[in-house]
């Protein structure tokens, strides 16, 4: 099991030193069979790096380029991260869909350089309010799905987008569903995000095909991204 804490445009490089810093002891004693990674934004990779080097806590970027350099102002390569010691990498997430023009193709793109680069990947897919009342929802993970291929260091996490950051959460049933067309589709682990809490992440984390989640809001706040990783231990 996987529980990962994007952690968005939030933490600087000394909060996000201070945060890991708690965290790698109050995770210290941590059983089970969980991994533990979190995403800060670029200017707060390399302090995380530091504060989490030799531990077991992961630390990954939000997003990657697709080219290994050139004229993309503003943009970060695979090779830096790799650089600066980071492991791995989100790739698509619904706020750059919706807000920074991602589209299965750039993130398909974004994907494939990341993981040639030797980074892991966590590539997000979900349908939006009116598709999943529409009854779109399997159309939508089949076509966002289909511009990945297999790779041992692909992992895809199910967030569908009314979920994220709104305080709903897919039902149990829901979630289930739809990693079963993903996993139908791609035989990758396959994450569940969208307003996962101490409170609901059981019930979510203990759905067949649920490999662990993408935690936003919940993942800034030390004792309720604890709480998260220690119900994922405890889940067989
Ligand atoms: C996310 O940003 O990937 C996410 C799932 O956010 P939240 O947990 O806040 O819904």
């Amino acid at each position: 099991m996987l529980i990962a804490g994007n952690w968005k445009m939030n933490k600087t490089a000394s909060e996000a030193a201070e945060f890991c810093s708690t965290l790698k002891h109050r995770l210290s004693g941590i059983g089970g069979d969980v991994d533990v990674a979190v995403f800060p934004p670029f200017t707060s990779l390399a302090a995380a790096v530091r504060t989490l080097a030799e531990t077991e806590i992961a630390v990954g970027a939000q997003n990657v380029h697709w080219e290994a350099e050139g004229a993309f102002t503003g943009e970060i390569s695979a090779a830096m991260l790799r650089e600066l010691g980071v492991y791995a990498t989100l790739v698509g997430h619904s706020e750059r869909r919706q807000y920074c023009g991602e589209t299965d193709e750039t993130l398909a793109r974004r994907a494939a350089t990341a993981l040639e680069s030797g980074l892991f990947v966590i590539a997000c897919v979900g349908e939006l309010e009116w598709e999943r009342e529409a009854g779109e929802t399997e159309a939508v993970l089949r076509r966002q799905v289909s511009v990945l291929s297999e790779d041992d260091r692909l992992v895809i996490a199910y967030e569908p987008v009314w979920a994220i950051g709104t305080g709903k959460t897919a039902t149990p049933d829901q979630a289930r569903e739809a990693h079963e067309v993903i996993k139908s589709l791609l035989d990758v682990p396959v994450l569940y995000g969208g307003s996962v809490t101490p409170g609901n992440a059981d019930d979510l984390l203990g759905q067949p095909g649920v490999d662990g989640a993408l935690v936003g809001g919940a993942s800034l706040d030390l004792e309720s991204f604890a709480g998260i990783c220690e119900t994922a231990s405890r889940i067989p």
